[in-house]
């Protein structure tokens, strides 16, 4: 019987390499595939819904609806699209599904994707940041297992195998210190996006490379792993390591160190999802040690990257502070793309809405549902424009 999958977020950097996997193992011969989706991209949507033979495609944006329909003209796949459409496609069941949509707007796919047993493989990191204890127990409620995608969880989701998870004392997740890494605060105020887009060893979408400039992609990743793996937060460290060759490590109570290695290749971590519990074969390139000759590392530094302090401020708030956090840091991130802001604002912004949102975030409570955090992403949205327009203003 062939596996049911679908891919959210399809034509993304994390679709794409995922597609890639899932030819590589076998393509339609191996995988059903139920639903591929995507937003602005509909040339690339259609035609990876035609290669799989997909039974849907949907686009995020309802004005997009004609021209994938045109595209797809003369296949057996179906076309939909709008934020509901997506939802519904969610909802289809499948064996396997992958969400790989960027921003808060995976949130509720993720939800829904967690509705039907089998595999939910996570990229879409806001979910966890956003609503992590929501998507836990939706999860441990209809018996779906969640493994994780960003390349740091998956190797702590692999080190941790068979090993007693209250044995672990701490995570220690990598980070590459992203373009910046040595710069002065003062040479930091004058980046511009084209600067910030550009990552040293990974190659990914425009916004979590941005993300990765300023840290607040490790900021969502330490928020991340202390949800998935129930960590306090002092049990989560980030170490600098420029070559990404260790994608992150777990402490055990007798001093030993798990760690995972590999290229810095995001098809790794997607195919052990995939093919979690097993191992399959992937054409990775093999490290070689001996070329490789050096590992470094340094501490990372909280004050040129406060986005790693205000982690910690999030993990210690709890509630729903990290659905604040990451609606401000997309609308920094926004603004800094258009110009309203500069690189070193976005932290500053992130921190203002925080502070004038924590007692909403901590009243929130550990009992929440999915409307309540989609109100507090909006008030928070619409607090960072205020402050995006008051700066602007006053320039
Ligand atoms: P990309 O920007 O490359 O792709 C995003 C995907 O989401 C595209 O398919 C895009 O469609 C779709 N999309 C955009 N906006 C919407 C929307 N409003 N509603 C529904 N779909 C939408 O992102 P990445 O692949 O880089 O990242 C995806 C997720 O994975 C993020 O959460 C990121 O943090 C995480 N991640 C990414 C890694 C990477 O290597 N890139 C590594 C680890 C985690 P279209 O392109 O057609 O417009």
């Amino acid at each position: 019987m062939r596996r049911r999958v679908s891919v959210f977020g399809a034509t993304g950097s994390v679709g794409r390499n995922t597609i890639a996997v899932l030819e590589e193992q076998g393509g339609v011969e191996a995988f059903e595939v139920v639903a591929l989706t995507g937003a602005g991209n509909i040339a690339l949507l259609a035609e990876q819904a035609r290669r799989l033979s997909a039974r849907l495609a949907v686009t995020a944006d309802p004005e997009r609806l004609e021209p994938l329909r045109d595209a797809l003209a003369g296949s057996d796949v179906e076309a939909a699209a709008g934020p509901e459409a997506l939802l519904a496609a969610a909802a289809e069941p499948a064996d396997w599904a992958m969400s790989a949509i960027v921003g808060a707007a995976g949130l509720g796919v993720s939800l829904r994707a967690a509705e039907h047993g089998g595999v939910l493989a996570l990229a879409n990191k806001e979910s966890l940041v956003c609503a992590g204890e929501l998507l836990r127990a939706t999860c441990a409620r209809h018996g779906t297992t969640l493994v994780p995608v960003d390349s740091e969880h998956s190797a702590i989701f692999q080190a941790l195998r068979g090993e007693d998870a209250a044995a672990a004392e701490r995570v220690i997740l990598t980070a590459s210190g992203g373009p910046f890494r040595d710069w002065p605060r003062e040479r930091m105020a004058m980046v511009t996006p084209a600067q910030a887009r550009a990552h040293p060893n990974w190659d990914m979408g425009e916004r979590i490379s941005i993300d990765s400039a300023t840290m607040f992609n490790k900021a969502m990743e330490m928020i991340e792993a202390r949800a998935l793996f129930d960590l306090s937060p002092d049990q989560v460290e980030v170490i600098i390591h420029p070559q990404s060759i260790i994608h992150s490590m777990v402490g055990f109570n007798d001093g030993s160190i798990m760690a995972q290695l590999g290229p810095s290749d995001m098809r790794g971590a997607i195919g052990f999802a995939l093919n979690w519990p097993d191992r399959r074969d992937l054409s990775l390139e093999r490290l070689d040690f001996a070329r490789l000759s050096r590992l470094d590392f340094a501490a990372a530094d909280p004050v040129r990257f406060p986005a790693l302090r205000l982690a910690r401020e999030v993990m210690e708030a709890d509630g729903l502070s990290g659905a604040v956090f990451n609606a401000a840091k997309e609308a920094a991130l926004d603004a800094f793309l258009i110009g309203a802001i500069g690189f070193l604002d976005m932290a500053i912004l992130v921190e203002h809405v925080l502070d004038k949102l924590a007692p909403e975030a901590a009243q929130s409570g550990p009992d929440y549902d999915l409307d309540a955090v989609l109100e507090l992403d909006a008030t928070a949205r619409r607090m960072s424009g205020l402050w995006v327009a008051a700066y602007s203003g006053g320039r």
